[in-house]
């Protein structure tokens, strides 16, 4: 029999505790703390949108640095985003590589952001989920996983991120997800409809998926799902 997805959140919540994200940088810090708040200011909103830019293809300790990057030259701003070279711009987020694409993305955004919403994250959220979704999409470089993070973390509004992550620890509990679309409509026909459950388990996931339930070799055993997941019981 195929775990229930609520069970299985609250295993993971009783095993590991709250993750806290999406992490970001109060005025007086100098890099993104998990603080499990919903961000309040519109910095912070803003810088939700870059570090979800920025995490494609790459780990978030690299994100992390460039973020710092950004940080420490003020640049967590729509506008000084929007003005900053090209070149200059990818120099500060190299460390989270393909820095010269995701400088072009972080641009384009901050450039429909102003042109279309006056700047402010508050304008562009204020649509319904749905047409946000779209807006998003439609952007060049902005992905499923992407948009849905900004609308989820950034946004708080209730959406399920789905990562690799998730698709492989769902594929071993023994669920037959055929991509990114089928693992969301999973989660959250099977979850009540909520951003905070929403952001921890995503969050929870990508904590099993980096820790436990890696690519080669799993680490079963000491894996808080062992008792319920397919894969485990060598089935
Ligand atoms: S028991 Fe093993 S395969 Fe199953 S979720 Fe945990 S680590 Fe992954």
């Amino acid at each position: 029999m195929l775990p229930d997805l609520y069970w299985v959140y609250k295993k993971l919540f009783n095993a590991f505790g709250p993750q806290g994200w999406w992490p970001t940088t109060a005025p007086d810090e100098n890099k993104p703390v998990h603080r499990g708040k919903p961000p309040g200011l519109e910095r912070e909103r803003f810088e939700i949108i870059i570090g979800a830019i920025l995490t494609q293809n790459t780990s978030w300790r690299n994100v992390e640095k460039a973020l710092q990057n950004l940080i420490k030259k003020k640049m967590i701003d729509v506008n000084k985003i929007a003005a900053c070279e090209d070149t200059r711009l990818a120099e500060l987020i190299r460390p989270a590589g393909y820095y010269n694409q995701k400088a072009r993305r972080l641009k384009d955004f901050a450039s429909f952001l102003l042109t279309e919403y006056d700047g402010k994250t508050t304008n562009l959220f204020s649509h319904d989920l749905e047409t946000l979704r779209e807006k998003l999409l439609c952007l060049k470089g902005i992905g499923p996983e992407t948009a849905d993070s900004i609308i989820l973390y950034a946004a708080q509004k209730p959406i399920f991120v789905i990562d690799a992550y998730t698709i492989r620890i769902l594929r071993r509990l023994g669920f037959e997800v055929k991509g990114y679309e089928d693992a969301q409509k999973l989660f959250m026909s099977n979850l009540p409809n909520d951003v905070k459950v929403f952001k921890e388990y995503h969050a929870l996931l990508v904590h099993l998926g980096k820790n436990y339930c890696k690519k080669q070799k799993p680490l079963c055993n000491s894996c808080p799902l062992t008792g319920i997941c397919r894969f485990s019981k060598g089935s």
